[in-house]
């Protein structure tokens, strides 16, 4: 049976060259997940896929998908937008690029998710519009964990299950994404210190509306905190090694 033609949005997650004239392209689209597919002559004719094939961009593509197939025919692409300016500024660059790592192990084939995929466009659009950095990053990864069935709980202590209340003092333990209580643990010695402004600013980038997310603000000790806890528990919860942290972290001033 021929392959029927689809069209979906999608994002570009990353780019190889194949053999003399081609390219792979790993893609985030709104109608399956993870696509990858291939664009036939797109090294060697440009006009199809000129300016397009740049991680980050975001398209509206067709492509075709046969049965029992795994590696789409990516036959045509259309600009909606290149996010020019993370390709231009080294810190915006690294941070949409742990984004970018979290997609590439976050996303799967044939699942679709309309919330991880509004909650991309909303972080790459915020990096554009020179939202502070590494606040996008944090509110970001709060919700991502939470798309892929990995809410923190931020509402009880993991071990004696009392509500956090401002008369303890909190740490993290990124093992198990729970907060364990003064009383549980003793001198926080184990798990990330967590201050109860770090506990509310991630309650609220947890449950705001998304077109309202932009609204926290985050900075100091708090986006400090944040941003080791969410690496942390990312780190434990994957088990894999996101590169991009490496060159992001820098920018997270004291
Ligand atoms: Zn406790």
């Amino acid at each position: 049976m021929a392959a029927q033609a689809r069209e979906t949005d999608a994002l570009v997650l990353n780019c190889t060259e194949h053999g003399e004239s081609d390219v792979i392209v790993t893609l985030f689209c709104q109608d399956v997940g993870r696509l990858t597919a291939i664009a036939k002559g797109a090294k060697k004719s440009k006009r199809r896929f000129v300016n397009k094939l740049e991680l980050f961009s975001f398209l509206h593509i067709t492509y075709e998908l046969k049965a029992n197939r795994s590696l789409a025919f990516f036959a045509d692409a259309e600009l909606h937008t290149s996010f020019l300016r993370l390709r231009q500024n080294l810190e915006l660059y690294s941070v949409a690029s742990v984004i970018r790592e979290f997609l590439l192990i976050g996303v799967r084939e044939n699942e679709p998710d309309t919330h991880i995929f509004r909650l991309s466009l909303w972080a790459l659009h915020s990096l554009d519009r020179q939202q502070p950095p590494m606040t996008i990053l944090a509110l970001f990864l709060i919700r991502f964990y939470d798309y892929v069935g990995y809410r923190p709980d931020l509402q009880t202590c993991a071990q004696c299950s009392s509500l956090i209340t401002s008369e303890h003092r909190y740490s993290f333990d990124t093992a198990s994404g729970r907060i364990v209580c003064s009383a549980c643990n003793p001198h926080l010695k184990k798990g990330l210190p967590l201050s109860h402004g770090t506990i509310k600013m991630l309650r609220s980038a947890q449950d705001l509306p998304l077109e309202r997310l932009h609204r926290l603000k985050i900075s100091g000790s708090i986006l400090h905190e944040a941003i080791s806890l969410l690496q942390g528990y990312g780190n434990q919860l994957f088990q894999r090694d996101v590169v991009s942290w490496k060159i992001a972290r820098k920018f997270l001033r004291r």
